[in-house]
């Protein structure tokens, strides 16, 4: 056998959880390992969010170059060349990758390239392409992210893709049939739709993007319905038949059994976690029978040198939470008091208008009886919004009636995903509407909506009635 490799805290995955643990490990005087058997940077850099951000935002150049003529710009015969499309994509996700790849090797973290499997509660093997080799640690932090769910009538294939195919395509499909009208169909979806692809989109719930609210989402179906997209709620999806050159999908809604015919069909219905084949049963680490590991408020599972974060773990599937447990996992080793609160993390759709919300709802603050103050402001009355032709949505901000503490916040508009971490901020910071209306926006920016949705919350707006 080899000889083991001794190390202070191991760290299996390097996605936004494992990454951002390691280095946050390494600042504190670790001396830390990280294990990867795919590519540094997880789903989030490779096949997540970044390169779904690069689809959307040249499907959205495209769209927009084509319909500016209320600007005075007139752009006939805009085409597109998918390739270079794709070609783009992989430059932004390789510069991202070489730089996380940088910033573990800026701070001495050893990247160890294979697949990691628990031996005991202090040492694992990771099995490389031809060799493997055992690390003793005194912690790990288990980081594995999560991968696509195969249904068993829709498995994967050349034509039935799931996201990360979705995202590989080579060329602009004529027409796609998206099940599931979550986060990540809305958002493929929808940058298909705007580089001019057919989409249906066939949902079982009542709603599309359900957590968000139905003002919200409303925009979001309205604005794809103007590009042709097709939405089918209550709907189930029943299977799939290939042929040459495309996928049959069948389905049924209000009892009636519908058929559609596409180029690739998209199954997007969740992800499950990679908790499985890695000893972690056999080493006693609990969790539920989903495969979600339970942890504590510094992210410790039942093992107590044995932490897990990100996608693994309870709460939602996003890449900024799974850093931010990162962070917290990595302080509790070294022995800070840090724990997790989850009020201030945000969520996004980066659908048009992009949707956001941070902390409680109107509705979930009436359910657990909070006494609270809601405030609304329209995108429609800012200038800098007119001036951008912007004007689709609105903020709402959520407020203790007792002492106008902010608990929470929502916002369907352009560049939501931004202006939302604001409002985390004052989440974080116990401020009030007050401190917010008070504050100096520049103008003329979106941001002055947050100050304007404040002064509604105060009862003094100055640009509404
Ligand atoms: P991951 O990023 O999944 O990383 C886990 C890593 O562990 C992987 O690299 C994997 O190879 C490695 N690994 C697993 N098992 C082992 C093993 N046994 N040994 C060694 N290595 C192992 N979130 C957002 O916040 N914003 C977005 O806009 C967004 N867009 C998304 C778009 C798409 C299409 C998808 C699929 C996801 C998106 N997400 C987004 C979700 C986000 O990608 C995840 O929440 C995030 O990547 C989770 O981070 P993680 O560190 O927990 O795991």
């Amino acid at each position: 056998g080899d000889f083991p490799i001794e190390t202070d805290t191991i760290v299996i995955g390097a996605g936004p959880g494992g990454y951002v643990a390691a280095i946050r490990a390494a600042q504190l005087g670790q001396k830390v390992t990280i294990v990867e058997r795919n590519t540094v940077g997880g789903v989030c850099l490779n096949v997540g969010c970044i390169p779904s951000k690069a689809l959307i935002a040249a499907g959205h150049r495209y769209e927009t170059a084509k319909h500016s003529a209320d600007f005075g710009i007139m752009a006939e015969n805009v085409t597109v060349d998918f390739s270079k499309v794709q070609q783009w994509k992989a430059s932004v996700v390789k510069k991202l990758t070489g730089g996380v790849e940088g910033l573990l090797k800026g701070n001495k973290v050893e990247i160890a390239y294979g697949e990691a499997y628990f031996v005991d509660g202090n040492s694992l093997r990771v099995i490389g392409e031809s060799s493997s080799q055992t690390y003793n640690f005194k912690n790990a932090i288990i980081a594995t992210g999560s991968r696509p769910i195969e249904l068993p009538a829709f498995k994967y294939s050349k034509r039935v893709l799931n996201s990360t195919g979705a995202l590989a395509l080579d060329e602009i499909p004529e027409k796609v049939v998206v099940i599931g009208g979550g986060v990540i169909g809305l958002e493929l979806g929808g940058a298909y739709a705007n580089f001019g692809t057919q989409v249906t989109v066939i949902e079982g719930a009542d709603d599309i993007l359900l957590g968000f609210e139905k003002q919200m989402t409303a925009l979001v179906k309205r604005n794809m319905k103007n590009k042709g997209v097709e939405f089918y709620t209550k709907a189930s999806a029943k299977g799939v038949e290939e042929t040459e050159n495309g996928v049959v999908v069948t389905f049924e809604v209000n009892g009636e059994e519908k058929k559609v015919e596409a180029d690739y069909l998209f199954v997007m219905v969740g992800r499950r976690p990679n908790t499985d084949e890695m000893g972690l049963e056999q080493i006693g680490v609990k969790m539920s029978d989903r495969g979600i590991i339970d942890i504590d408020k510094q992210c410790r599972t039942n093992i107590s040198n044995i932490y897990a974060i990100g996608d693994i773990v309870p709460g939602p599937q996003l890449a900024h939470k799974a850093s931010y447990e990162a962070k917290i996992a990595a302080e509790a080793i070294a022995g800070h008091a840090s724990e997790i609160d989850y009020l201030g993390i945000p969520a996004v759709v980066f659908s048009e208008p992009e949707l956001a919300s941070v902390g409680y709802t109107e509705k979930q603050a009436k359910e657990d009886g909070i006494d609270i103050v809601a405030a609304k402001f329209p995108f429609a009355a800012n200038g800098r919004a007119l001036s951008l032709d912007s004007t689709d949505g609105f903020m709402k901000l959520i407020t203790r009636k007792e002492d106008g503490i902010v608990i929470g916040a929502q916002i369907a508009g352009a560049s939501a995903s931004d202006m939302i971490s604001e409002l985390s901020l004052a989440i974080e910071a116990g401020m009030t509407a007050e401190d917010i209306a008070m504050t100096i926006h520049a103008h003329p920016t979106l941001g002055e909506i947050t100050m304007e949705t404040a002064e509604v919350a105060v009862g003094h707006p100055i640009h509404i009635l």
